[in-house]
């Protein structure tokens, strides 16, 4: 019954056998590798376009590097309020973007709007002036209430960045679990959409290490090989991140987890959706499952063993604030959570 996070999760085995096969003999360093540039040509072919791969430690790396190419002196981003950006980073955008100012909006269901957006940046004239420059919108795909922006919704949002020539960034922390829920090209929810950088991670989805930074405008995203050198995210042993992500990307693998996660969260939304003791918070979407549940609800789940957490949240409207006496709770499921884990729960929960 544990549903603390994705990265509580293990490791795929196709992911332990490839860094097994990769693990033997010389490579060249520095992502010279013929692995490493494999996995550039797989996400080449992933995404239908010709692109730039950048090799990172972790999420936070990639969306703070990604950031720190899109922005400038006095650079802003924006981003919804719940973002991780701007809540679970610990002030890295701005360390690594050079002093980068991330303003924040409210939105339901996690998401940004395009009317939000402009009506945030009508606050900046184009005359940057004392206020700084609009630089970046940053996007979570999925957001941070586990729901899904649409292909349309993401080009809406694109349409109004460009618009005042600023980048548009994704935090594709859980990007395999949008793409299995929206069944899409992964082209359709980036550069189609007007996306210019991806933090595309692959961690949760069950690799030990797989983040990377994907390019697909260097004029709006410049510099990245130089900012992640600086920051100390260029790897030696690029190939055994490669080696992951090609295992991933390989026969679809990466979606086979990702759908196997986003199941298990629906079996657990079904059942919390048919239960007095608890009501969604927002509408599943991916692997991730928000509810509203009595504090003590939640203390007897955790007193029968289960893991999760309470959840606070900002951005957030009305209707979506739990009621008196309700605490709000997240639960996340991996690749590996099984039906039995997630019946155990329900039972629990009654
Ligand atoms: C987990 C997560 C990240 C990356 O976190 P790291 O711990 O730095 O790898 C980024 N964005 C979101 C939305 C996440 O959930």
């Amino acid at each position: 019954m544990n549903f603390a996070s994705d990265n509580w999760a293990g490791v795929s085995p196709k992911l332990a056998a490839a860094l097994t096969e990769a693990a033997a003999g010389l490579a060249p360093a520095y992502g010279g590798d013929d692995l490493t540039a494999r996995a550039t040509t797989a996400l080449r072919d992933l995404f239908e376009t010709d692109l730039e791969v950048f090799f990172v430690a972790t999420g936070t790396a990639a969306n703070a590097l990604s950031l720190a190419a899109t922005s400038c002196p006095g650079g802003i981003g924006f981003c919804h309020a719940d973002a991780h950006i701007a809540n679970d980073e610990g002030g890295a955008p701005a360390f690594l973007g050079r002093g980068l100012t991330l303003i924040t909006m409210p939105g339901a269901n996690g998401k940004i709007t395009p009317d939000a957006l402009s009506a945030s940046l009508s606050h900046y004239p184009q005359d940057p002036g004392q206020r700084g420059t609009p630089r970046v919108v940053s996007l979570s795909q999925v957001t941070e209430a586990g729901t899904v922006y649409t292909p349309e919704e993401i080009a809406e949002i694109g349409y109004v960045a460009h618009g005042r020539r600023m980048a548009v960034h994704m935090d594709g922390a859980r990007f395999a679990n949008a793409v299995a829920h929206l069944d899409v090209r992964p082209a359709k929810i980036t550069w189609e959409a007007g996306v210019d950088i991806l933090s595309l991670g692959l961690t949760k989805t069950g690799a030990w290490c797989c983040e990377a930074i994907v390019v697909f405008d260097e004029a709006k995203a410049a510099h990245v090989a130089a900012h992640r050198k600086q920051a100390g995210h260029l790897f030696s042993k690029s190939r055994f991140v490669a080696a992951q992500m090609l295992a991933m990307l390989d026969d679809g693998h990466w979606l086979e987890l990702a759908g196997a996660a986003n199941a298990a969260a629906a079996r657990l939304a079904a059942g919390i959706e048919a239960s007095q003791n608890a009501r969604l918070a927002w509408p599943c979407q991916s692997n991730e499952v928000f509810a509203h549940m009595q504090t003590e609800t939640l203390k007897r789940l955790q007193e029968a063993g289960a893991t999760l957490y309470p959840w606070t949240a900002r951005g957030t409207t009305v209707d979506e604030v739990p009621k008196e006496g309700e605490t709000r709770v997240r639960m996340i499921a991996n690749f590996a959570t099984t039906d039995a884990d997630v019946d155990a729960f329900l039972s629990a929960l009654g």
